[in-house]
């Protein structure tokens, strides 16, 4: 209770009383809706302490409660970012990190990619998209090295670290935890959300609850023409990783991986069948 008398009297400092509620009412489930309102306020305020705005004013205030507060979000990187663009296969992805990380370029920031080294269907010093954008990159087995291998100079220089085919990388989690909350760094990750079964596919996902925007991105089902959510493996092979491209997957709509799939199965089935009967004969 004393916590959250202490709490408002901070908040209070920088927001009107009736954004709190003294107690529940009737309009409780509406009057909630002010979150937002103070999400934006206490995001503006902390852009603004990274900017040296309104920050002596608040340590006067609190009687420099916020001072060490304030030095360790200015010691942290306050200013780092995470977006993330995921979707299935053919979608897009490679394209919009590639799109981003240019514009970023063009702003005077200091850019790098990096991508997973089991991909190297394109060599390994470069990323190419589907419609044959291509960009310099470091090529790794995990983000943990990239410091290193990058250089420790060049890597506190850099502003904006893109990651392709993230889906690949076991450490993305930390990866992008330190980058961004710790270095200030803008981090933009490109992967698949879901494998070939529609399941999560490596620590993609794990990272949303870190992200500041997530992108889902579709494209277009092979079969239909209609807009795919899913990468629909074309071969019988069911190792998780196995890469490939329009060789191996495809992307189609809901109706189209329900009823490939079945015919997947179905093919697997009928080859296991002959090859069995072909052993035994
Ligand atoms: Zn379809």
């Amino acid at each position: 209770m004393r916590c959250i008398t202490n709490m408002r009297s901070l908040l209070s400092l920088y927001l009107p009383p009736s954004t709190f509620l003294s107690k529940p009412s009737p309009f409780t489930r509406h009057t909630v809706s002010p979150l937002p309102f103070l999400s934006t306020r206490t995001t503006n305020l902390a852009m603004a302490r990274c900017n040296g705005g309104p920050s002596n004013s608040i340590r006067s205030l609190s009687g420099g409660q916020l001072d060490a507060q304030d030095r360790s979000m200015d010691v942290m990187g306050c200013n780092g970012q995470i977006h993330i663009i995921v979707g299935p296969m053919f979608a897009g992805k490679t394209t919009e990190l590639l799109r981003r990380v240019q514009s970023e370029l063009s702003n005077g920031r200091n850019v790098a990619v990096v991508k997973s080294d089991k991909d190297n269907r394109y060599g390994l010093a470069s990323i190419v998209t589907h419609d044959g954008v291509k960009m310099q990159c470091l090529a790794l087995s995990e983000l943990s090295s990239f410091r290193e291998q990058f250089g420790t100079e060049a890597y506190d220089k850099l502003d904006v670290i893109g990651i392709d085919e993230a889906q690949f990388f076991e450490d993305l989690y930390d990866f992008c935890c330190n980058a961004a909350d710790r270095d200030g760094k803008t981090v933009i990750v490109a992967g698949l959300d879901g494998d070939y079964m529609r399941k999560k596919f490596g620590s993609v996902l794990d990272i949303i609850p870190i992200a500041d925007t997530v992108t889902k991105l579709t494209a277009r089902c092979e079969m239909c023409g209609q807009r795919a959510f899913f990468t629909l493996r074309k071969t019988t092979e069911t190792q998780t990783e196995l890469i490939g491209g329009a060789d191996k997957y495809m992307p189609v709509c809901r109706q189209h991986y329900v009823n490939g799939q079945i015919v997947v199965e179905a093919t697997r089935i009928v080859l296991d069948v002959e090859q069995s009967a072909t052993v035994h004969a």
